[in-house]
């Protein structure tokens, strides 16, 4: 028979658990025997595969091509190092990818979901993946349910089973069981007792009883694997990509252009005029192709999440790290991101005996006897504690009075109500939530320990004590009941909530944090708008953002009713009027983040109930909370936060600034020696010189160039990063003056590199090109410590770039060493410089800092003129 035919205890006899869940030491046998609680990845690609991916790309095969000619005409040497250097750089960018791959998949397990699992009768939070059949789990609204299960107890559960059956309508789920009689196999959607894996709980909550795990789950049958479809480039690395390919077309271009003008000006035809001249055409190509350009951006970005996730910045997505660059918004959630979710009870109004009982009870926060520790979300433990305090112990109270059904918390409600027994003497509901939405249900109130009819003067007196309390920035909860003679059959809220007697009010603080005070400040300077969200009342909004410097005042916050009153348009025009919205459902969030696109601000926004999914994914990064957000949110969202705290969103946007200005430095960088290059080889060739082989080329290009641009990757922000304005999205990469500063800087290191080329040629061509080639190789390499700041003075820098000193030194250590160690000196056809002729050249190379700095200091002289 199957799991949906039997009854929930026979389900839990079969195999072998019960109500209370299996022991830890069988649940390790069994973790043996079925295996880890997931669905198979997506396969790996092999080594050869990686390899290839890498070789198939133009820039490498005009590489190849070259190698390849050059040994026809027997150039061996020239051929073999081109080849080496192709298969070193393949072999890079191999590692890089694996390696890049291998910490995206490490930051997708920091979020990886955890699950509230029964174990010799204790609650324990687990990792859903040690999961086996026989356990008992607790599924709640929010949750992904982990497993497939037969439901054993269920307070209103309802899932979404789309990702499973298509249908986008909520089930609700029943312990009942399904008879199998006419139909045996009941289809995958009709099956109420269950409830799958890849389904999500969006309502009410409930237990069940694990059936099967991993690949024997119903969605593991269908699926035989996940494919992770993420897409791995970000919109820097396509713009990037195509770059490339331009590149490499004006690079063919170019070479074409240099053979056949090199052979018609000289009118030698014969073998070796022809294989010189080609051989000329390779140098330049290999010059003008940036080989190190897609490496060094991977591994700038890979290095940026994975420090990002170091201070609790998780990044989902690769892409969000650029847009996060971007951001003009940030509309966050109030309680646990601006403020601590440390509640505390501190003031409290109405009837005192029935409302501590009332709050204590329709609550589902545990008093442990074990650990005195009351366990639960931060509003409802304030409760229980307060209860305590008060001498009332919310275990004891529950034994009297038994839970027997009830109407969970929901954030569009606003409120929650439970049935109890009360020993024999019926029933009696209590109900408690926003005050505003509880007062709408109540029909009476008690006072003094009668009932009286709720009059129009009670409720603005109640109404006034709730605006007193929430003024002082206190969040208020109300509490009302109702006696019943009997059991309800009917739990749904609009049977519940209804006819209530009014009780009372609590009260509690939750203090700001004192670290989202000067983030906010921090946006501000950055202009970007923070734009707090919340569920609370708007006294209390009003009173917590003000606290924060959100707002100024009290025309800048607006109700989600306010908001309902609102068109599209109408809020759309007036979208940067508010900095707050209070008593909003998770509906207007997305409302906000159109009319913020509309406006065309990029926006972040924060989520962590149920309902935010739609408004993160719509976000243009959506930030899922690692603490209190839901799993439903976690997998919508592009970062998540592992703290929660608002002043992790603001360091994540001061990150994504910092990558994105590094990476431009270091395109800005390789770019310009590209050019440099070209131009350098492109002059001697006009005046018939024959300045480089391609072997000195290559090796400047993927040795002495890309550690720098690295280590420029790895560059602090620089001061007042956060005192500009956002970056629009479709910036160009060139913006900023970009192109011009590529172009003479380029040209100002042909320039030298060539004066040292003649300097050289004073003695003979050899000393030429090996003064040539010190000069540029070091000129690059100098030239780095300039891209240290786009457009201010590197010696007025407060920061210090460790790894780029270093590398300084190193190239200058390597590229000395092939000069003087013959060995080395004579595969790269180089010959020892006298200590007059190393001077010079060094000097040269270091004549770009000096340069740079001039033009900087000119360029920042006319923009202040302006
Ligand atoms: P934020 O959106 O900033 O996280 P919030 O926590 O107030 O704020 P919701 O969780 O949607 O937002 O809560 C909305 C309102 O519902 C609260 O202001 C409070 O009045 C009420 N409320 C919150 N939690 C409970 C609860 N456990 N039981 C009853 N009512 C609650």
């Amino acid at each position: 028979m199957p799991y949906y035919g039997e009854e929930p205890q026979t389900v839990l006899n079969n195999l072998k658990s019960s109500k209370d869940g299996i022991s830890s030491s069988d649940s390790l046998k069994r973790l043996n025997k079925y295996g880890e609680n997931k669905l198979a990845g997506h396969k790996k690609k092999t080594a050869a595969k990686r390899f290839m991916e890498q070789i198939i790309n133009p820039m490498i095969i005009v590489l190849i091509a070259a190698a390849v000619i050059s040994a026809f005409m027997g150039e061996i040497t020239d051929a073999a190092i081109i080849l080496a250097v192709v298969v070193m750089n393949a072999v890079l960018g191999m590692v890089q990818e694996s390696k890049s791959e291998k910490s995206l998949e490490a930051l997708q397990e920091m979020t990886k979901s955890t699950s509230k699992v029964r174990r010799n009768g204790e609650i324990i939070t687990m990792d859903s993946q040690n999961i086996v059949p026989g356990d008992v789990v607790i599924i709640e609204a929010g949750d992904a349910v982990p497993a497939d299960m037969r439901v054993i107890t269920s307070a209103n559960l309802k899932t979404n089973e789309s990702a499973l059956t298509g249908e986008s309508v909520p089930v609700s789920k029943m312990t009942e069981v399904l008879s199998c009689k006419n139909t045996p196999d009941v289809p995958l959607g009709d099956r109420r007792n269950m409830a799958y894996m890849g389904t999500t709980v969006v309502y009410g909550h409930g237990e069940g009883v694990v059936t099967a795990t991993g690949m024997k789950t119903e969605i593991g049958k269908i699926a035989g694997a996940i494919e992770h479809a993420e897409n791995m480039e970000t919109p820097l690395q396509k713009k990037l990509d195509s770059l490339s390919k331009v590149l490499s077309i004006c690079v063919l271009c170019i070479c074409v252009f240099i053979f056949a003008f090199s052979l018609l000006m000289s009118h030698d035809f014969s073998q070796t005029a022809i294989l010189n001249t080609f051989l000329l055409a390779i140098s330049l190509a290999v010059a003008a192709i940036p080989e190190g350009l897609a490496c060094v951006v991977t591994i700038v970005l890979s290095i940026g999440v994975s420090n990002m996730s170091k201070n609790n910045a998780i990044m989902r997505k690769l892409t969000a790290v650029e847009t996060l660059g971007c951001t003009d918004v940030i509309c966050t959630d109030k309680t646990g991101t601006l403020t601590q979710n440390k509640m505390t009870v501190t003031d409290a109004f109405g009837e005192k005996d029935i409302l501590i009982k009332a709050m204590a009870l329709c609550n589902d926060a545990h008093l442990s006897r074990k650990s005195g520790k009351v366990i639960g979300e931060p509003t409802e433990c304030a409760l229980v504690e307060y209860a305590f305090e008060k001498g009332t112990d919310k275990s004891t109270l529950q034994e009297q009075y038994p839970r027997v059904g009830e109407a969970p918390f929901d954030s569009t409600r606003k409120m929650m109500s439970t049935v109890h027994s009360e020993n024999g003497n019926g029933f009696i509901q209590f109900t408690k939530g926003a005050p505003d939405e509880v007062i709408k249900k109540c029909v009476s109130v008690i006072k003094d320990g009668k009932i009286i009819p709720i009059t129009e003067k009670i409720k603005t007196a109640i109404a006034e004590k709730n605006s007193g309390m929430a003024g002082n920035a206190l969040r208020v909860l109300a509490a009302a009941y109702k006696p019943l003679s009997e059991n309800p059959k009917d739990f749904s809220p609009e049977n519940l909530e209804r006819d209530l007697i009014f009780i009372g009010l609590t009260g509690m603080t939750d203090p700001v944090r004192p670290e989202a005070i000067k983030a906010v400040k921090e946006c501000k300077n950055a202009g970007i708008k923070p734009v707090m969200i919340t569920g609370d009342h708007k006294d209390t909004a009003a009173a917590i953002a003000k606290q924060l410097g959100i707002i100024n005042s009290g025309s800048e916050i607006i109700t989600g009713s306010d908001l309902n009153l609102l068109s599209d348009n109408d809020l759309e025009k007036n979208i940067s009027k508010y900095g707050a919205y209070a008593r909003v459902q998770p509906e207007h969030k997305v409302r906000i983040v159109k009319a913020w696109e509309h406006a065309g601000k990029i926006t972040a926004m924060t989520g962590d109930g149920v309902n935010d999914a739609p408004a993160i994914k719509s976000a243009d990064i959506g930030i899922g909370m690692g603490i209190t957000g839901t799993d439903v949110t976690k997998n919508a969202a592009d970062m998540v936060l592992a703290d929660d705290n608002f002043s992790t969103i603001v360091y994540a946007v001061k990150e994504g600034r910092r990558i994105y200005d590094n990476i431009k430095k270091a395109v800005q960088f390789l770019l310009s020696s590209n050019l440099s290059e070209v131009a350098a080889i492109f002059v001697a060739t006009m005046f018939g010189a024959v300045l480089f082989r391609p072997i000195h080329i290559l090796w400047i290009n993927l040795i002495t160039d890309s550690f720098p641009a690295v280590a420029l990757g790895v560059e602090k922000a620089e001061n007042g990063i956060m005192h500009l304005p956002p970056r629009g999205k479709n910036e160009s990469l060139f913006s900023g003056g970009m192109g011009f500063d590529i172009l003479y800087q380029g040209l100002a290191i042909a320039f030298l590199t060539i004066f040292s080329y003649i300097a050289g040629t004073a003695i003979n061509n050899v000393t030429g090109t090996t003064m040539a080639f010190l000069t540029l190789s070091m000129c690059e390499v100098f030239h780095s410590c300039n891209m240290r700041s786009q457009k201010g003075s590197i010696f007025t820098m407060h920061t210090h770039n460790k790894v780029l000193i270093l590398t300084v030194i190193l190239a200058l250590i390597i590229t000395t060493s092939i000069i003087y160690i013959p060995a080395f000196a004579k595969i790269f056809s180089l010959s020892k410089l006298s200590f007059y002729q190393y001077m010079l050249s060094l000097l040269m190379a270091f004549a770009i800092i000096p340069l740079v700095e001039c033009v900087k200091a000119v360029k920042h002289l006319s923009c202040s003129k302006k």
